[in-house]
């Protein structure tokens, strides 16, 4: 193993190509991420509701009937999580043959095609694919082969994951966010990015500060301009890179945010005052301070002086 990390020290543009192909890979597996999770938290969701509703509320089972509470919400398989079923065609269900399962191209082989009925599949597959392979081939050639790119990688799929469930549902699950939060200060301990001091600091002055924005906009307007996924999501910022980063990536995330939302004002997509998912420019925010974040903050306190 250390033979194999001295030999892609030795050279760069293999363990950035290696990471490439690595990284498109998993890509795919976050695009069933993206498209699978939502529907299996709203069938706990479901579950939830039913449990409680026969718990506490046999009149209103006795109406409804406890076959149409059971009903799933969607029309997918019952057993239904990452693994089952196989990836299929949306319409026609028919199994994607293994080489039109490969990263990027199989989705330029199949002309974004279904190769049985013709459907057209989303441009979003590959383009999933090929964003996670540039983002981890950039994290190989920024950190080169170390523990830091290892879980700089980590965090960053699950960012992707975190991002395209955002932008479909306006919901950023706890189940990604609450175990990056707790791997951040893990890492930490042994000061991978940042101090266990700065860190910990870091995670809660995270969660803090868009909270009290948060209830400050709520009690002003009345209107909740933000969801408690994204407090969340700034927290795992504070613990992996210490709350000095935390003032940065709330100023990119805001800008980015604002371009974003006034292109889309204009080109009419959006209509003012209804809500954008702010966990997509969080998650881009900490990405780039996570890469050059320093270099920003010093660059920035250089002209100052
Ligand atoms: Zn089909």
């Amino acid at each position: 193993m250390s033979e194999f990390i001295a030999l892609m020290g030795q050279y760069p543009i293999m363990f950035i190509s290696i990471s490439f192909i690595f990284a498109a890979t998993i890509g795919s597996f976050l695009n069933v991420v993206i498209h699978r999770m939502p529907v299996m938290m709203k069938r706990e969701w479901q579950a939830e509701c039913n449990q409680y509703l026969q718990e506490y509320h046999q009149d209103i089972v006795k109406d409804v009937g406890i076959k149409r509470l059971e009903k799933p919400i969607d029309n997918f398989p019952t057993r239904y999580n990452l693994v089952i079923p196989n990836s299929c065609c949306p319409k026609c269900n028919a199994a994607i043959k293994p080489w039109h399962n490969l990263p990027i191209l199989g989705w330029c082989l199949l002309k974004g095609k279904c190769a049985n009925c013709n459907e057209s599949i989303s441009a979003r597959y590959p383009i999933i694919e090929l964003v996670t392979g540039i983002m981890i081939a950039t994290l190989a050639w920024h950190f080169g082969p170390s523990s830091q790119f290892l879980f700089a990688s980590l965090l960053t799929f699950v960012l992707i994951a975190l991002t395209g469930i955002d932008l479909d549902e306006m919901l950023l699950p706890d189940q990604l966010t609450m175990p990056l939060l707790w791997l951040g200060i893990l890492v930490n301990l042994q000061g991978l990015f940042t101090s266990p001091t700065d860190a910990i600091i870091g995670a809660i002055a995270g969660y803090m500060s868009l909270w009290s924005v948060f209830w400050l906009f709520k009690l002003a307007t009345g209107k909740e301009g933000m969801g408690y996924g994204d407090f969340k999501l700034l927290a795992v910022f504070g613990a992996w890179l210490g709350w000095q980063m935390l003032p940065l990536i709330i100023l990119l995330s805001s800008l980015v945010g604002a371009i974003v939302g006034i292109g889309l004002i204009v080109s009419k997509k959006l209509n003012q005052g209804n809500p954008i998912p702010f966990g997509p420019y969080i998650a881009m925010a900490g990405w780039i301070a996570l890469i050059c974040g320093h270099d920003i903050i010093n660059w920035y306190l250089g002209t100052l002086l």
